[in-house]
C-alpha cells in the first residue's frame, strides 16, 4: 500500500512525461518488481499497446558504487531532460569509462527525439579541420610528431594542432630517470670517445660526477629532497654505474666505436633532413642518442629506458616507429657510410641481473656473420649471449629475415620510412584528424579523459614483415648471408607498400 500510495501521489505531481523505474537487484540478490509495476502497465497504453519496459543497466554505473546504485541512477536517468544531460556530460564529453556506456546508450533510448538529433549531430565522427595555410606546420616537424599521428590522429590534433598538454599533478614524470640515464651515457661516451676515460675501474667516480651533473642541468635537486622520487633517483645513481660498467665491457669487445652522441640532424655533422609535403619543404629536427662506426659502416642505437622496448618492421610499416629508419637515412647521407643496424637498447634501472647478457639489441641488424661478430665479438661463438640481435627462421637453420637484412634491405626501409613520413605530414597539413587509434593506444593516451572517441574506431593491426616491403628472396645476399653486396634500389618497390592505408580506414 505504501507503493500505492506513492505511486499515486507522484502521479499528481508532473505536467510532462513521468518515468517510474525500479531496481533488478539489490543487496546482492534480485529483486522482482512491486506488483504496482503490473497495475500500472495493464492500466496505461500507448497507441493501444501496453507501455513497454525499457532496461537501463544502472549497475554498469561503476562509479556510483554498488550501494544505492540503482537509486542514484533512477534519479540520475529520471527524466528525458536528464538523460540528455546525463549522456551529455558523461558519455559526449568523454568521462564515462568503457563499462558505463552501455548505461548511457539506454540512457539515450529513453531520450527525446530532437535531443537525440542533437546528440546524433556531436556524434558525427570528424575527419577533417580546415585550417589557415601554415596552420598545421611551420618550418620543422619532429619525427615524433608524425608517429603521434600515425598511432591517431586525433591525438595529434589534441596535442600538436591545439597545444593540449597533460595536465601537471605534481606527480613524479617518470621521464626524469630515462632524463639522467641519458645524460650519464652521453657523457661518459663522450669521454670513452674521447680517450679521457681509459681505465675500467676509474668508471664508477666518473658515472658519480656524471650523475650529478645531471641532476644541476635538468634542476632536479629539490626532486631529489622528496622522499618517492629522491629514493628513486639515487637508484638511479647507482644504477647509472652499473650500466657504465657493463656497456664499457661490450664497448671493448666491439670494433664499432661510438662517433656521434646525442646528435641533432642538421647541426653534430648531420646534415639537414627535409620532408616534401604539398608545394613547400618542411624540415625535420630530431636527436640521435648514439652512431657508432667502423670504417665505412655504423649503427644507430637509441637507449630506451623501458624493458618491453623493441623495433619491429610491424611498427616501421605502420608509421609507429619510422624516427630511427630516419635518423639513419640522414646519418647515411652525411657520413657516406652503409647501415648495418638500427637498434633499441633497453637500459632500465632495478634490473639486476649479474651479467653483461642482460643488454640486447633489439630492431634490425645485417644479415652478415661476419660484420655481426665485428659488432660483438661474443657474436662469433655464442650468438645468442651477444649484445647483437640474433634469431633464427622458422627453418631453424638460416637467420630471420625480419632481423637480419641484406645491405639494401636497410635502404629499402630507409626510403620507407621517409617516403611514408611525408604521406603523414601531407595528411596532417590537409586536416586529417579522424579519431583511429592503434588498438589499445587510448589505454596511454593523455588525452582519453577529454576524448568522446576513446576506443572507438580502433584499428587492429595486420602483420608486416619484410615481405611486405616487397623485397623478393632473389635480391637475399645469400642464405645465411655470408656475403654482402651493394645492390640499392633506392627503395622503389618499397614505396609501392599501402603502409599508409589503414590510419585513412
Ligand atoms: S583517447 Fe584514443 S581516440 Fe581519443 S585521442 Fe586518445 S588515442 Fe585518440
Amino acid at each position: 500500500m505504501t507503493d500505492m500510495y506513492a505511486i499515486c501521489d507522484v502521479m499528481k505531481k508532473p505536467h510532462g512525461v513521468l518515468h517510474v523505474s525500479y531496481p533488478e537487484s539489490g543487496g546482492g540478490v534480485s529483486l522482482r518488481p512491486s506488483t504496482i509495476m503490473k497495475e500500472l502497465s495493464d492500466m496505461l497504453c500507448e497507441n493501444g499497446a501496453p507501455l513497454e519496459i525499457k532496461r537501463i543497466e544502472f549497475d554498469r554505473l561503476t562509479r556510483l558504487g554498488a550501494d544505492g546504485c540503482a537509486k542514484r541512477a533512477a534519479t540520475l536517468f529520471a527524466t528525458e531532460k536528464s538523460c540528455y544531460y546525463e549522456v551529455l556530460r558523461n558519455a559526449v564529453s568523454g568521462r564515462a569509462i568503457l563499462e558505463e556506456r552501455i548505461a548511457y546508450g539506454s540512457a539515450y533510448e529513453c531520450m527525446a527525439e530532437n535531443d537525440k538529433l542533437r546528440l546524433d549531430g556531436v556524434y558525427d565522427t570528424p575527419e577533417r579541420v580546415a585550417l589557415p595555410d601554415g596552420a598545421y606546420f611551420k618550418d620543422t616537424t619532429s619525427v615524433s610528431r608524425l608517429e603521434t599521428f600515425f598511432n591517431c590522429p586525433y591525438s595529434h590534433y589534441f596535442k600538436y594542432i591545439l597545444g593540449l598538454r597533460k595536465r601537471k599533478d605534481g606527480k613524479q614524470e617518470g621521464t626524469e630517470n630515462g632524463t639522467v640515464l641519458h645524460y650519464i651515457l652521453e657523457k661518459f661516451f663522450s669521454d670513452v670517445r674521447d680517450g679521457v676515460l681509459t681505465k675500467a675501474e676509474d668508471i664508477r667516480d666518473k658515472a658519480y660526477a656524471y650523475f650529478d651533473e645531471a641532476i644541476r642541468v635538468n634542476g632536479f635537486e629539490v626532486l631529489l629532497e622528496k622522499q618517492d622520487i629522491g629514493r628513486l633517483l639515487r637508484r638511479v645513481k647507482e644504477e647509472g654505474v652499473r650500466v657504465c660498467e657493463d656497456l664499457y665491457e661490450i664497448y671493448q669487445r666491439s670494433e664499432f666505436k661510438p662517433a656521434l652522441l646525442e646528435a641533432k640532424i642538421g647541426e653534430d655533422g648531420i646534415q639537414p633532413m627535409t620532408l616534401k609535403v604539398g608545394d613547400r619543404t618542411v624540415r625535420l629536427k630530431g636527436t640521435i642518442d648514439r652512431v657508432d662506426t667502423c670504417g665505412d659502416m655504423f649503427t644507430i642505437v637509441d637507449y630506451k629506458t623501458y624493458k618491453s622496448a623493441d623495433l619491429t618492421l610491424k611498427e616501421l610499416y605502420y608509421g609507429q616507429k619510422i624516427q630511427l629508419y630516419i635518423y639513419m637515412k640522414a646519418v647515411e647521407d652525411s657520413l657516406k657510410a652503409k647501415p648495418v643496424g638500427v637498434f633499441y637498447l633497453p637500459i632500465f634501472a632495478g634490473f639486476m641481473s649479474d651479467d653483461t647478457s642482460r643488454y640486447k639489441f633489439k630492431g634490425q641488424v645485417t644479415n652478415n656473420e661476419s660484420i655481426m661478430a665485428q659488432l660483438d665479438s661474443v657474436a662469433a661463438y655464442a650468438p645468442r649471449e651477444s649484445v647483437v640481435p640474433y634469431r633464427l627462421a622458422r627453418d631453424r637453420k638460416t637467420l630471420n629475415p625480419d632481423v637480419h637484412l641484406p645491405r639494401h634491405a636497410f635502404d629499402l626501409l630507409g626510403n620507407y620510412a621517409v617516403r611514408l613520413a611525408e604521406k603523414g605530414a601531407d595528411e596532417i597539413a590537409n586536416g586529417y584528424i579522424k579519431p583511429s587509434p592503434v588498438k589499445d593506444t587510448c589505454k596511454n593516451c593523455n588525452f582519453a579523459e577529454i576524448c568522446a572517441y576513446r576506443e572507438c574506431n580502433e584499428r587492429k593491426l595486420g602483420t608486416a614483415g619484410m615481405s611486405s616491403f616487397d623485397i623478393s628472396d632473389k635480391d637475399s645476399d645469400g642464405e645465411n648471408g655470408k656475403s654482402e653486396t651493394n645492390k640499392n634500389d633506392g627503395g622503389g618497390t618499397a614505396e609501392k607498400a599501402n603502409a599508409n592505408k589503414e590510419f585513412k580506414e
